[in-house]
C-alpha cells in the first residue's frame, strides 16, 4: 500500500514537470483499477491511469505519461469540439421541430414528406461527424505522440508505442508516425 501511495506521488512528480515544460495547467490523476488502458479527460483536465500502466517499467512509464499530459495542451481545442458538435446537432434537430410546431394541422401531411427526407439527412451527418471525430482523435493522439517524443525522446516514445500496442491499445498508425519521426530526424543528424 505504502509503495502504491509512494509510487502515486512519483506519477504525480512527473505529470508536473511534463505540464511545466509543456506549458500548460497540470492536468489532476485519477488513478482506476479497470484495464482500459490510460486516458485523458478534456471535460475534467483529468488523466486516468490504470494499475497495468503503472507497473510499466519506468521509462514506458514516464512516455505514457508524457502522451497523457500532451492531451491537456489539447484541452481547449477538445473542448471547442465537442461544444461545435453539440451546437450543430442542437441547430439540425430544432429545424423540423420549427417546421412542425409553425404549421398548421392540415398542412402536416405536406411536412412529414421533407420531414422524412431531413431523418435521411440526419443520419448522412451523423456518419459525417462520426467519420470527423474518429480523424480528430487520430490527429490528437498523433499530436500527443509528437510531445512526449519531445518530452522524451522519439526512440524512447516508440518503445512505449510497441509495448502498449502489445497490449492492444494502440493503432498501427501510430506506431507509423513514430518511426517516420525517428526516420526523419537520423537523415537530419547525418546532414549535420
Ligand atoms: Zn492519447
Amino acid at each position: 500500500m505504502k509503495r502504491l501511495r509512494a509510487q502515486e506521488q512519483h506519477i504525480l512528480s512527473l505529470v508536473d514537470a511534463d505540464a511545466a515544460a509543456l506549458h500548460v495547467t497540470p492536468p489532476r490523476v485519477r488513478f482506476v483499477t479497470a484495464s482500459t488502458g490510460p486516458c485523458y479527460e478534456a471535460l475534467f483536465n483529468r488523466i486516468e491511469l490504470d494499475r497495468a500502466t503503472l507497473a510499466l517499467p519506468e521509462p514506458l512509464l514516464r512516455i505514457v505519461v508524457a502522451h497523457e499530459v500532451g492531451h491537456a495542451t489539447q484541452r481547449k481545442t477538445m473542448l471547442l469540439d465537442f461544444a461545435w458538435t453539440v451546437l450543430s446537432v442542437t441547430a439540425l434537430l430544432s429545424i423540423p421541430c420549427i417546421v412542425f410546431a409553425t404549421s398548421s394541422d392540415e398542412e402536416l401531411w405536406r411536412v412529414s414528406v421533407p420531414g422524412l427526407g431531413f431523418v435521411v439527412a440526419f443520419f448522412a451527418c451523423g456518419k459525417f461527424w462520426r467519420a470527423r471525430g474518429a480523424k480528430r482523435a487520430a490527429a490528437f493522439e498523433l499530436d500527443a505522440d509528437a510531445k512526449a517524443a519531445s518530452l522524451c525522446g522519439p526512440a524512447s516514445a516508440l518503445a512505449a508505442l510497441e509495448a502498449m500496442a502489445a497490449r492492444g491499445h494502440i493503432d498501427a498508425a501510430r506506431l507509423d508516425a513514430m518511426r517516420a519521426r525517428i526516420a526523419s530526424t537520423d537523415k537530419n543528424g547525418l546532414r549535420q
